[in-house]
């Protein structure tokens, strides 16, 4: 980081100055000029507000050098992370890493027998995990908002009849005691900067699936992944799930360039959900394909046994059908990115 002072400020008040920052750990490096002192920090500055500084009468500008995440940041971790979960029979599901894997389900958990019906179709197509949505976060008070704990519950005996861990939306740290036997967490683009709920999650220990939010940059989703982390869990997937944009044909616009961008930046995995990105099931593939070519460790996909009749998001839901057909057309393209497919066996 570096900071302008001043011209004319006092030098006993600049030292002063100086010293606060480096009871912040970092070391201050004077340079002084003709008519302008700089000071150059060293160390790590991510604890440092520059906006703070900003207002500091003596400061005339502060240039931030290093990224303000730190541990998701590539340049403190330069290996890709891994997240290993356990699967049945004593397999893993890895994502990241160089492992490839695909999370399919309904939007939400609707009855039983849907979400039995779903979880084997998804299995024997080759899916590594199954979603499905208990708690729902829905633009309208009027639609159906998911079938809460109960939903939990169903989605735990599917769990159990086909041995897919389970990845699930947490809406507010209320429902935290419910999701103990939950595989993978996550976190909705309407909550990706639910700051209290990111710093909860830090501490329950979980991988966490954190959504980028429908306006957030990438650099704000890395902060957002920065707070789970810093509450000491590490397990964190980042998610491109499409963003608002002057466009309507397509429900969002999918971000392909965040996946080289994240992937620059931080060393956690990354996974696309094309579903909610286009809004339609037919634009599904396509963005698959390019989202694998493009690097990416994953993929969110929705897939319903009755797309017509789905209670949310229907039309960008696969087919059972749709969905082995979209598992082998990836095939070649995850084999191209030099990657392989993990689902826990
Ligand atoms: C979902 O996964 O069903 C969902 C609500 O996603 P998002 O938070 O990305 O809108
Ligand atoms: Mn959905």
């Amino acid at each position: 980081m570096i900071i302008a002072i001043k011209q004319g400020s006092p030098a006993k008040e600049v030292r002063r100055f100086a010293k606060s920052l480096e009871e912040k750990g970092v070391q201050v490096h004077f340079s002084e000029g003709a008519s302008q002192t700089v000071l150059g920090l060293v160390g790590d500055t991510a604890e440092i507000d520059a906006e703070a500084l900003n207002a500091n009468h003596l400061v005339e500008k502060v240039v931030r050098v290093q990224e303000p995440y730190k541990r998701a940041n590539r340049k403190f971790h330069p290996d890709d992370t891994c997240i290993r979960i356990c699967a049945s029979a004593g397999g893993e599901c890895r994502v990241g890493g160089g492992f490839f894997s695909v999370i399919a389900g309904p939007c939400s958990v609707e009855s039983r027998e849907q979400i039995l019906d779903i979880a084997e179709s998804v299995k024997a197509s080759g899916a590594s995990f199954l979603r499905g949505g208990a708690f729902k976060p829905r633009t309208s008070p009027y639609s159906f908002q998911g079938l809460g704990a109960d939903g939990l519950e169903l989605l735990l005996e599917a769990k159990k009849q086909t041995g897919l861990p389970i990845v699930t939306e947490i809406m507010d740290l209320s429902q935290l005691h419910l999701f103990g036997d939950v595989d993978v967490i996550q976190v909705g683009a309407r909550n990706m900067q639910n700051f209290t709920l990111l710093k909860e999650l830090g501490r329950c220990g979980k991988p966490i699936l954190l959504k980028r939010g429908l306006s957030a940059t990438v650099n704000e989703l890395l902060m957002s992944a920065e707070y789970v982390m810093a509450g000491g869990n590490e397990n964190v997937i980042l998610c491109e799930r499409g963003i608002r944009t002057f466009e309507t044909y397509t429900r969002n616009t999918l971000d392909v360039s965040a996946i080289p961008a994240l992937q620059r930046q931080s060393h956690l995995p990354v996974v696309v959900d094309p579903s909610h990105a286009a809004g339609l099931s037919w634009m599904v593939e396509t963005l698959s394909k390019a989202a694998v070519v493009a690097g990416a460790d994953g993929l969110i996909v929705e897939v319903h046994n009755n797309p017509e009749k789905a209670l949310s998001d229907g039309e960008q839901s696969l087919s059972p059908s749709a969905f082995t057909s979209l598992m082998r057309a990836l095939k070649k393209y995850i084999e191209m990115e030099g990657k392989s497919f993990s689902n826990g066996k």
